[in-house]
């Protein structure tokens, strides 16, 4: 192992320290389980609420049964199926039990209204819908609206009227169950959504050969830290990064099933339970969100005893402050291992901190089979890997392009495979990669994607709002927050702007950076809104 970014030829190019992984063919569901036979009767995922859970063995069969049941339904390979749930059991087989046969799940965010929950799956064409009982009310809505055939199976008893019981078909001996297809590597396997660097969310076409091998990738020895299961060891995961996104399903569920750990669920952050769970499932290995390390940092129930198994955290989606690091270090008593990683939907996981060279700060070193180079933010032209521009980075985890979106595609991957990661940052003298900044609007909240077109459309439909611009500032606990500034037709309360998207948007959209009226909003002589010169206007 040697870091090549430091000799002369590689100036330019940064390489990863380790050989390139071969690329694995077929089936993503046959490269998650490729070592499952030593596991078998072991618990693969369980919830931390109700305990319920499946062993290894049992997940496989609930898988083929779920897929014989979509191909009952009609499902054949290349149709959609939406699935709309928090982190359960269940949410493995529905996904995985898709892919298997060739049917490719979008996951959409259970905290989506009807309206944003519809407009994903319009534009996925889903046909299927897994639903939560607790999403029923927008599920209700939502159909309505929708008026398009869409079959729902919810996970759970339901009054959303012609839906099915998943539970009910997954006990159902009539329904056969259906082997794993052949797939080339290039088919589709996943659809989430990304706004990547500009515009509202779009579909985020990955293959089963991108997913297959970046679980290759990560679990390259000279970065993962989670112990293969034997019989007298498992490790366990706290599953609460969400599944929807690719830190949820890629970092928790489907690496914890390549070695076979334990995925516990959470359906939500609930601190009792959070700090139950580790304590109760000895969790040596924490995935957490900057968001989450505040807590562990402040909450009196986050205790060094409560916290005493857990020996790495990895951390990703935003930056993370080497002063919290070393605060939650002092509090738990021990010198837990920080392990740093960057990914972005487009292109999955990219960047790690190696397993035994812990550096705080940084976002870690190449992935095996990841190449990077820097470009200067304004010219576009490649600068030394040491200089600050923009990050751009080629790996075989790519995603292959923006679902029916040609324009977005090659405005992010350029005609020589480089992906554009709007991503501002530097590598030092032993190849670690630093993000100090970003060029594209993405506002990042607790480390959930909002993009600011997709606000300023919403409110621009606002009966007074004249125009409206949206950009991200510093928030404490969320990472950041967006606020937006609005001209208006006339005078209008802040509280009208913030009702309006009440029922529009989730959560973690809403402007809780607050709203400024302002008579007008800087822009470049074609219009296009100077998100820069907003920004600066937020800063003060
Ligand atoms: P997403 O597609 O939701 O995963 O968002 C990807 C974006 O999250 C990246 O382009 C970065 O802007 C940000 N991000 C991910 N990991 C890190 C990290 N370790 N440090 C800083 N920003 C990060």
């Amino acid at each position: 192992v040697r870091s090549l970014c430091t000799s002369p030829a590689f100036r330019n190019i940064v390489k990863s320290d380790v050989a390139d992984q071969e690329q694995p063919t077929g089936n993503l569901v046959n490269t998650v389980f490729e070592n499952v036979t030593k596991w078998g009767s072991k618990t693969a995922v369980e919830c931390s609420v109700t305990g319920r859970n499946y062993t290894y063995n049992q997940l496989l069969d609930y898988i083929s049964k779920w897929a014989g049941f979509l191909i009952n339904l009609g499902m054949q390979k290349g149709d959609v199926m939406a699935i709309y749930m928090p982190n359960c059991p269940e949410y493995p087989i529905a996904l995985l039990g898709a892919i298997s046969i060739g049917i490719i799940p979008t996951p959409i965010n259970p905290k989506y209204t009807a309206e944003e929950f519809v407009k994903q799956v319009s534009d996925s064409k889903a046909q299927v819908l897994v639903g939560d009982p607790g999403v029923e009310t927008a599920i209700i809505e939502g159909i309505n609206r929708y008026k398009k055939p869409l079959h729902i199976v919810m996970n759970g008893p339901t009054k959303v009227p012609g839906a099915l019981n998943m539970l009910d078909i997954l006990s159902d001996a009539t329904i056969p169950h259906a082997d794993t297809v052949q797939v080339k590597n290039e088919d589709i396997v996943m659809l989430p959504y990304s706004s990547g660097t500009t515009g509202p969310p779009k579909g985020v076409v990955l293959s089963h050969g991108a997913f297959s091998i970046n679980i290759h990738m990560c679990m390259h020895n000279y970065f993962c830290l989670t112990e293969e299961a034997t019989d007298s060891s498992q490790e366990a995961y706290v599953g609460l990064l969400p599944f929807y996104h690719v830190s949820g399903v890629l970092c928790q569920m489907m690496a914890g099933f390549y070695k076979g750990a334990k995925v516990v669920t959470m359906a939500q952050m609930e601190p009792n339970n959070f700090v139950d769970t580790i304590s109760n499932h000895k969790v040596g290995i924490l995935h957490l969100v900057p968001p989450l390390i505040n807590f562990v940092l402040h909450s009196p129930l986050a205790t060094a005893e409560k916290l005493a198994s857990v020996r790495v955290i990895p951390v990703g989606a935003a930056p993370v402050y080497p002063s919290a690091v070393e605060a939650l270090r002092q509090k738990l008593k021990r010198n837990v291992f920080f392990q740093e990683l960057y990914g972005m939907t487009e292109i999955l996981i990219a960047s790690m901190v190696p397993a035994d060279q812990e550096k705080i700060g940084t976002s870690g070193k190449l992935l095996p089979n990841v190449t990077a180079k820097i470009i200067d933010t304004a010219t576009g032209d490649l600068l030394p890997s040491s200089s600050t521009g923009e990050i751009c980075l080629k790996s075989p985890a790519t995603m292959t392009g923006y679902f029916n979106n040609d324009e977005a595609t090659s405005a992010t991957v350029d005609k020589d495979g480089w992906v554009h990661t709007g991503d501002v940052g530097f590598f030092d003298e032993e190849g670690y990669m630093k993000i100090v900044d970003r060029t594209k609007e993405l506002i990042k909240v607790k480390g959930l994607q909002v993009s600011p077109s997709e606000l300023e459309e919403i409110l621009r439909q606002h009966p007074q709002v004249l125009d409206v611009g949206v950009v991200g500032i510093p928030h404490e606990r969320s990472g950041e927050v967006p606020r937006a500034y609005v001209v208006t037709k006339s005078k209008i309360s802040a509280d009208d702007i913030h009702s309006f998207l009440d029922n529009r948007v989730a959560p973690h959209k809403k402007l809780s950076g607050g709203v400024v009226f302002v008579d007008e909003l800087p822009k470049t002589n074609t219009g296009k809104i100077l998100r820069k010169d907003l920004k600066k206007m937020a800063m003060g």
